[in-house]
C-alpha cells in the first residue's frame, strides 16, 4: 500500500468501548495538526505478535470532538486482534486523514446507505447531520439497522 503523501501521527489510546459482541471502538488522543472532515479515513498501523498491521479504518469520531475513533468488526485475523487488544496508554500510528466521500452542505435532503461496519462511517455525521436537519427543517431518519 502506498502511504506517501499524507501525514503520519502517532497518538495513543484513551478508551476502548465495546460496541457488541464482535465491534469495539477505540479512541485516540487527538494530536495536533489532525483535522478532518467528517466521512475521512485513515491508515491505523498497530504493533501486533508479528510486527506492524495496517489497515483503512473509518473516523467513526465526528470532526467536533477532542478525541478521534475508529470503530472495527471483530474478525480473529491478525490486525484485529491486535487492535481489540489495544489497551489505554498503548500506540498507534495513524496516516491521515484521507477520502473525500464528504458531506456536502449545499443540498436540502441527504440520504445515505451502508451495510455492515459501514454504518460506523456514517455514525461519525450524526451531530452533522441534526445540524443539517434542523437547518433544514426536517427529521433524520435511520430506515433500518441491524
Ligand atoms: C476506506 C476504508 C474504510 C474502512 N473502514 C472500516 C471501518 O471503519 N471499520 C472496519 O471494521 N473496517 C473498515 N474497513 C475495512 C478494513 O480496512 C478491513 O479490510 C476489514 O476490517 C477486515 O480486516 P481484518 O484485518 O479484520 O480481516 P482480513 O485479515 O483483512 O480479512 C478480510 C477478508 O479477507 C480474506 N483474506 C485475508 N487475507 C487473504 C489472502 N491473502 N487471500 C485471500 N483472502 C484473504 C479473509 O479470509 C477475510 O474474508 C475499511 C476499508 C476501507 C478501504
Amino acid at each position: 500500500m502506498d502511504i506517501s503523501g499524507s501525514k503520519q501521527f502517532e497518538s495513543e489510546v484513551i478508551g476502548v468501548i465495546s460496541r457488541t459482541k464482535d465491534v469495539i471502538s477505540v479512541r485516540f488522543r487527538r494530536p495536533d495538526g489532525f483535522d478532518y472532515l467528517s466521512g475521512q479515513w485513515a491508515f491505523v498501523s498497530v504493533g501486533s505478535e508479528k510486527g506492524q498491521e495496517m489497515k483503512p479504518l473509518s473516523l467513526s469520531s465526528s470532526p467536533t470532538e477532542s478525541f478521534i475513533e475508529f470503530t472495527k468488526r471483530l474478525t480473529g485475523h491478525v490486525f484485529s486482534n491486535a487492535f481489540a487488544a489495544m489497551k489505554v496508554g498503548d500506540k498507534a500510528l495513524i496516516n491521515g486523514p484521507r477520502g473525500k466521500l464528504t458531506l456536502p452542505s449545499d443540498y436540502k435532503k441527504i440520504c445515505m446507505l451502508s451495510g455492515g461496519i459501514g454504518i460506523y462511517a456514517l455514525a461519525q455525521r450524526d451531530q452533522i447531520l441534526y445540524r443539517h436537519a434542523a437547518k433544514n427543517q426536517h427529521s433524520p431518519s435511520l430506515f433500518q439497522s441491524f
